[in-house]
């Protein structure tokens, strides 16, 4: 079977040229990750145009996320080779952008003296050294190493979301979400959302003609609000990095189990991202550790997962993707399908208020049992938003789903759902001819072959804006 989990890579200065990208587009990368929180604006847009060039030449579906730094805090550049931060060391923390060390750290955040409080803690950089405030002047704070550790180049300066009053997006997200709009990015990623509010303000249109918002949850404020959250994202990020500072450690993985439930209930695909495969930052092959953190992110019911610094500054960005890939298809071959539509059939997804969503519900729910009982192996899904094609990836069928639509950014949105290949047809007429079509391409890219039976969804006309059609038809 092949791989069903999508993959996320972030590109960086170690995966920004071309041969590398077009080799781990074949290596298996679904969705480019942009990541502004490092380097300019232009330098991202320059990898955008890159990853788009990249994919066009390899011929593959590559969808790109933008991820909006936020309210991100950082640290003055470390010396040249790190500095060390000894347990139970005082340091002072400072405003500035010139230069940190081991007993000055300069940071970039105005608000610092002011909105921090004596007993808060804050952490350098994903699981770095923690700092308890122990003294606050006009100047400076004092703090106290709790725990200790090397830090390198300019970490993220980790301080409790709740003491934060910057508001997500930030002036300078907005002027990069413009950019990225006008150049028609898929799908952005807003860090450090608090509640649905902070959604509702990225204030893009809707997707598809706007881009697919994914909400990061990495604040306890977003844990505390996610059901306003999830109805308001097109998407969500298991944050882990920040999400593992602002919670207690142990608690982690449940709630990744609990963010991830709730998102598939929603029909939202759901990235589970940061530290999957760090030691491959430097070493040619993960921890055990790690590569069970692969499968059980999988097992959990991610729709993708995702790499940060091991293809943006790692030793070998192809060779990750390459070990991710075939952890997870490992573990897409091991998943329980049977059991985990049938719990989906308790949990479902919508708001019965709602008759368009309601009615999808239903239908992929009805396609699902007809694909199992028949062994069906592709069900072909003609969608004009893509709600219909992420509503039956929810279902986590051990059929292919083939996510056809008429509207190419939707396509491009698809990149990031569960068990679907995203295919584009054009728009066409009557249900008949969509249909029709849909197989035609569907058998000319290999995907159908004459005389299987295969499943379809699709709305009766091409006005409807409901899925009330299911089809099951044998390929001419
Ligand atoms: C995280 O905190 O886990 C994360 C993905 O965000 P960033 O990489 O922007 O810190």
């Amino acid at each position: 079977m092949h791989r069903r989990t999508k993959i996320v890579a972030t590109i960086g200065p170690a995966s920004e040229n071309e041969a590398t990208l077009r080799e781990m587009i074949r290596a298996g990368m679904d969705v480019a990750r942009i990541g502004l929180a490092h380097g300019t604006l232009e330098e991202g847009i320059e990898r955008y145009r890159r990853v788009r060039a990249a994919a066009e030449a390899e011929g593959k579906r590559v969808g790109i996320l933008v991820d909006l730094p936020g309210p991100k805090v950082r640290a003055a550049k470390f010396e040249e080779n790190g500095s060390l931060i000894a347990v139970g060391s005082t340091i002072e923390l400072r405003v500035g952008q010139t230069a940190s060390n081991g007993s000055v750290i300069e940071v970039d955040y105005e608000g610092l003296l002011n909105d921090l409080e004596i007993g808060d803690k804050l952490s350098i950089g994903d699981g770095g050294p923690v700092l308890e405030v122990t003294d606050i002047t006009s100047e400076k704070l004092l703090v106290s190493a709790i725990h200790g550790g090397k830090v390198v180049g300019r970490p993220g300066v980790h301080l409790p979301s709740r003491r934060l009053r910057m508001p997500t997006p930030t002036k300078s997200d907005f002027v990069a979400l413009d950019a990225f709009v006008e150049l028609g990015v898929d799908m952005v990623a807003v860090s450090f959302v608090r509640s649905a509010h902070d959604i509702r303000r990225v204030g893009t249109e809707p997707h598809p003609r706007g881009p697919l918002v994914v909400a990061k949850i990495e604040t306890r404020a977003a844990v505390e609000n996610l059901p306003g959250i999830i109805d308001a994202a097109g998407a969500i990020m298991v944050a882990r990095g920040d999400l593992g500072t602002e919670c207690s450690l142990e608690d982690l993985p449940h709630l990744q189990k609990a963010i991830i439930k709730d998102c598939i209930a929603g029909g939202r695909p759901v990235i589970t991202a940061t530290q999957m495969l760090e030691s491959m930052i430097s070493s040619p092959a993960p921890t055990r550790a790690e590569a069970g953190d692969v499968a059980n992110a999988v097992f959990d019911g991610s729709s993708a997962v995702m790499l940060s610094g091991e293809t943006a500054i790692g030793a070998d960005p192809v060779n990750v993707i390459r070990t991710m890939s075939r952890i997870a298809a490992r573990a897409d071959e091991e998943m329980d399908y049977e059991s985990w539509a049938k719990q989906l059939a308790e949990m479902r997804m919508t708001d019965r208020s709602e008759a368009t969503a309601s009615v999808t519900d239903a239908m992929t729910m009805a396609a699902w049992r007809a694909t199992q009982e028949l062994r069906i192996e592709r069900i072909i899904c003609i969608s004009g938003s893509g709600f219909t094609v992420r509503s039956m990836s929810r279902f986590r069928p051990e059929a292919t789903i083939l996510g056809f639509s008429a509207n190419e950014t939707t396509v491009q949105q698809l990149t990031l759902s569960w068990g679907t290949i995203p295919m584009r047809i054009n728009k066409g007429g009557s249900n008949e001819e969509m249909v029709r079509e849909a197989l035609r391409l569907a058998k000319a890219d290999g995907h159908v072959r004459s005389g299987e039976l295969v499943s379809v969804l699709a709305g009766s006309d091409s006005s409807s804006r409901s899925t009330n059609v299911l089809r099951i038809e044998r390929v001419p």
